[in-house]
Parts: C-alpha cells; sequence; structure tokens
C-alpha cells in the first residue's frame, strides 16, 4: 500500500548524494517507492518530487505537472514515473523562473534553467520514452534531474538576492 513519506530537509546529506541508475524497475521495492513518491508529493501539493527527497539514492522522480496560481499555462499531465531520466539535448536559451522545493520550505530562488530540452526516461514498465519539453515541463525536469545529482535550487542561485522567503515572494509576486 503506498504511504505518504517524510521528506528530507535542506542540510541532511542524502540531498547532497548522487543518486544510483535502478536496474530492477519491476521489482516490489522500487513499485512500492514509485507508489509512496506519488502519495507524497500529492500530499504535499508539490508538482514533482524526486527519490533522495524521500532518503532513497535512486535514480527516479515523478513529475506531475498541473495547472496552479503561479503557472496558469502549466500542462495538466498524470503524474508520471521516471526512472534513470536523462537530458540528451537543450537549446541555447535559458530563462530566470523562481523555484520552489518540498526539502526547501519557506524559500524561493530565482535559476536560470534551459526553455528546450530534449529528455529520456524508463516508466514504471521499463519502457523507454523520449520527448521534448519546454518551459515549465523542462524547468521541472531540470530541478529533478538536479535532485539526482545532488544538488538543490540553492545550489543553483547567482547570488544570495536571488533566494527570498516564501511569505515575501507571494507579497512581491501574486
Ligand atoms: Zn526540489
Amino acid at each position: 500500500m503506498a504511504t505518504s513519506q517524510p521528506i528530507a530537509q535542506l542540510g541532511h546529506p542524502i540531498l547532497s548524494k548522487k543518486a544510483l541508475p535502478i536496474e530492477d524497475i519491476s521489482s516490489p521495492s522500487i513499485q512500492k517507492l514509485i507508489d509512496d513518491m506519488m502519495q507524497t508529493v500529492d500530499k504535499a501539493g508539490g508538482v514533482g518530487i524526486a527519490a533522495p527527497q524521500i532518503y532513497q539514492n535512486k535514480r527516479i522522480f515523478i513529475v506531475c505537472s498541473k495547472p496552479n496560481t503561479r503557472y496558469p499555462n502549466a500542462p495538466d499531465m498524470p503524474a508520471t514515473a521516471m526512472i534513470n531520466p536523462e537530458i540528451i539535448s537543450h537549446g541555447s536559451e535559458q530563462e530566470n523562473g523562481w523555484e520552489g522545493c518540498l526539502s526547501v520550505p519557506s524559500l524561493r530562488g530565482l535559476v536560470s534553467r534551459y526553455t528546450h530540452i530534449e529528455i529520456s526516461y524508463l516508466d514504471r514498465n521499463g519502457l523507454k520514452h523520449h520527448a521534448t519539453y519546454t518551459d515549465f515541463l523542462a524547468r521541472i525536469f531540470q530541478h529533478e534531474l538536479d535532485h539526482l545529482d545532488g544538488l538543490t535550487f540553492v545550489d543553483r542561485v547567482a547570488s544570495a538576492d536571488d533566494l527570498i522567503s516564501e511569505s515575501e515572494w507571494y507579497r512581491q509576486y501574486n
């Protein structure tokens, strides 16, 4: 049964580790991990979560974009598990955008991300997918992939001026 899990918070060593590729996608423990991550991100109201955020050092994340007040044009997609995900190529254009993170509560950071990326991943049945993501989806993918490489958005801001409290972010940008 899927269980919502506690979320690792900034400073915990698991968030700084490079996560390991998954070889046994069909195993009950990986299938349960996927279910738990889906449950956890849904309960927390996030648009994505990576396995290290629930203390699992594995290359898997969930992307679950839906329109919200911050991103009214965000694509509405079913929650998708992406295993051993990779960026195959990217365009040259980058864009600044404010990011939050379930592991960094109460803070927002201005982060530059590629606006066009070509990606691949394995789904929970082990099938390989290729896709082109733009804008918001591209941003989520890059944010989550960073978690698998031991980085959070705090590592990506250009300067400390690009970190603000969530309440101040709401006041200034909504
Ligand atoms: Zn995050």
